[in-house]
């Protein structure tokens, strides 16, 4: 089989390298566009056990820190923190905080060094009626990739993150998530810390919320509002992120008296999910086909899960070696599309209850409650219900059906007089 994929990120590269051992012949095209900053610093621990699939944990390893849990700072007597080894085996025990440019050189590098060609060009995809395919390489990208000898690919895979190629060219719409807000982000040195080493921390802030990623020699500080407080925070993106520090007591705490190494970068415009992520010849994967919000850090996980279904969903055209029609290959990959929809909703569910409070008011309720007196079954109740939590927000039970149900339930009954809306993120 014959796979065009464009986009080196995460996506991209984990789906080449997949491919690639399963015997198919990989074009990986790679605009060459290498930011100073890119998001996507914070891995949730379901990733690890495909890093190890790739063979790629020891090299994130050598270069990325790991992340032991998280701890959410929501006021100065709420601070909730969490380590994922208290929820092993069900959880996988740790993560890491990588420097996304240097963990997509290396990944590219591995398909590479696993037979994948790579093409340095900015590609382009064109909407077709031809011998049943949809979508097709456009002539000088097809040109640009002198192994496909001027003959369109079986499958054109679109790894383009937010840029969705496949989804202009076909005029695919999206449905969008409710919040609108836009991320300033950089590097520091020469910070203070108040928690665990590679502990990530989330901070409730006036308006929005700011992250703390430690990495191997930075920290990595970010804030995520709606454009009309940003608005309000400054005009340009440093002015934004250097009020927001000194605005926030705890915030400036870690980071007043650091040293800002890199310039300020800025998103906005994400929470969308692709209509369609399949059709006759081609299919999206990670960000091309949805992305859910920088809260709890699911996407470089829903863009390596992406890679490893689509690689199973043709695993069985590699073992019979033939040739799979346009039709045929969007019937196999159709399941992908739906569980990539499914788990995409199952986030922004999870996320949404961060962001309306009521995650912060089960926590509350439950530390109060444990305060008033603990007895085995109280213990047990709290150890059960942070268990399911934890299963959902590590990505290893996101789309758990006893899990979402249990959080549905407590975050209507199980608040013990907490107002969510207090606990809220404006
Ligand atoms: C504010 C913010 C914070 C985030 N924080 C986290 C986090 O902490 N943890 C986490 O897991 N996720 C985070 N994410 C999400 C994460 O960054 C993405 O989900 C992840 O990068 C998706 O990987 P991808 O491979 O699908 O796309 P990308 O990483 O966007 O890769 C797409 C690649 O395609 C290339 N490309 C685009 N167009 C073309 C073209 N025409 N030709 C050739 N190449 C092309 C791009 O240059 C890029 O290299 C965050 C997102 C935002 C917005």
């Amino acid at each position: 089989m014959r796979v065009a994929i464009v986009g080196a990120g995460p996506a991209g590269s984990a789906l080449a390298i997949l491919l690639a051992r399963q015997g198919a012949r990989v074009t990986l095209f790679d605009d060459g566009r290498r930011p100073e900053l890119l998001v996507g610093e914070s891995l949730v621990p379901a990733v690890v056990p495909i890093l190890q699939r790739l063979g790629f944990e020891e090299e994130t390893a050598s270069f990325s820190r790991v992340k032991p849990g998280v701890s959410f700072i929501w006021s100065p007597k709420d601070r909730f923190s969490f380590r994922f080894a208290r929820f092993a085996p069900g959880v996988f025990p740790y993560a890491y905080n990588i420097p996304r440019p240097r963990f997509d050189d290396a990944l590219l590098a591995r398909a590479v060094a696993s037979g994948v060609e790579r093409v340095v060009a900015h590609a382009h995809l064109e909407s077709v009626t031809e011998d049943g395919r949809e979508l097709d390489l456009a002539h000088e990208t097809l040109a640009a990739a002198p192994e496909l000898g001027g003959r369109q690919p079986d499958l054109v895979v679109d790894a383009t993150g937010r840029a969705r190629l496949s989804a202009r060219a076909l005029n695919i719409s999206a449905h969008l998530g409710p919040r609108k807000d836009v991320a300033h982000f950089a590097h520091f040195e020469n910070f203070s810390w108040d928690d665990e080493p590679g502990q990530v921390l989330i901070r409730r802030l006036d308006a929005g919320w700011s992250w703390c990623i430690p990495l191997q020699d930075r920290l990595s500080v970010g804030i995520v509002l709606g454009r009309e407080d940003a608005a309000r925070l400054g005009a340009s993106p440093t002015e934004r992120l250097e009020r927001a520090i000194a605005d926030d007591a705890w915030l400036s705490s870690i980071a007043g008296g650091s040293k800002r190494v890199t310039s300020v970068a800025t998103y906005a415009n994400y929470q969308l999910i692709s209509q369609r992520g399949v059709g006759p010849g081609w299919v999206m994967v990670g960000d091309a086909f949805g992305f859910v919000d920088p809260m709890l850090s699911p996407g470089v996980l829903l863009a390596l899960r992406s890679a490893e279904l689509v690689a199973d969903a043709l695993a069985p055209f590699s073992k019979t070696g033939a040739t799979p029609s346009p039709l045929e290959l969007e019937a196999a990959l159709r399941p992908y599309a739906t569980t990539q929809t499914a788990m995409l909703a199952a986030w922004l569910d999870l996320v949404a209850t961060f962001y309306d409070g009521r995650m912060a008011a089960l926590f509350r309720a439950g530390r109060d409650w444990m305060a008033t007196g603990s007895s085995v079954l109280k213990s047990a109740a709290q150890s059960h219900i942070e268990r399911h939590i934890a299963l959902q927000a590590s990505g290893t039970g996101t789309m758990r059906r006893y899990s979402r149900g249990l959080l549905r339930f407590m975050g209507r009954y199980g608040l013990r007089g907490v107002e969510p809306a207090e606990m809220a993120i404006r």
